[in-house]
């Protein structure tokens, strides 16, 4: 790759970088990217604003943090204090996350889930891997849904 299109990738990606953005998103984002893909960010006109949305292959992907979404996984755990209010909490977050994905889906869009745990972490399948698997799903039109993670 020339200096050029380094470049050119790189101000790419930074364009694309907003404050509010995890660093587990990004590195999926390059990754992807680096992969030939091409995205948009955020889309205020579907449902839940995915974190990113493949309109060519009407695919959104959502990046979520284990602890918000309440994912099943070592970086999940409830705190000791307070624990009736996160459980509330977290059980909202997932209940919405249920009803954006069938809305998704009614019109038209398949879902990945990638969690957090699968790009940071120990366990971490990487960024590059997660989107390796993204672009097989892609590829794969039999199913509506994926979820990456570490397991
Ligand atoms: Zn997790």
């Amino acid at each position: 790759m020339t200096d050029r299109s380094d470049r050119a990738q790189r101000s790419w990606n930074m364009s694309r970088v907003r404050k509010g953005d995890t660093e587990a998103e990004m590195l999926l984002r390059r990754a992807l990217h680096s992969l030939g893909f091409r995205y948009a960010l955020h889309k205020k006109d579907l449902p839940g604003s995915p974190d990113i949305a493949l309109t060519k292959y009407r695919t959104a992907i959502f990046v979520h943090g284990c602890f918000w979404h309440g994912h099943n996984c070592h970086r999940a755990k409830i705190p000791s204090t307070r624990t009736d209010f996160w459980t509330k909490k977290i059980a909202g977050n997932r209940a919405r996350d249920e009803r954006v994905e069938r809305t998704l889906t009614v019109l038209g869009w398949r879902v990945i889930i990638v969690w957090e745990c699968a790009l940071r972490g120990s366990r971490r399948i990487g960024a590059q891997a997660a989107a390796i698997r993204c672009a097989s799903f892609l590829r794969n039109t039999k199913d509506t849904k994926i979820e990456i993670s570490t397991h």
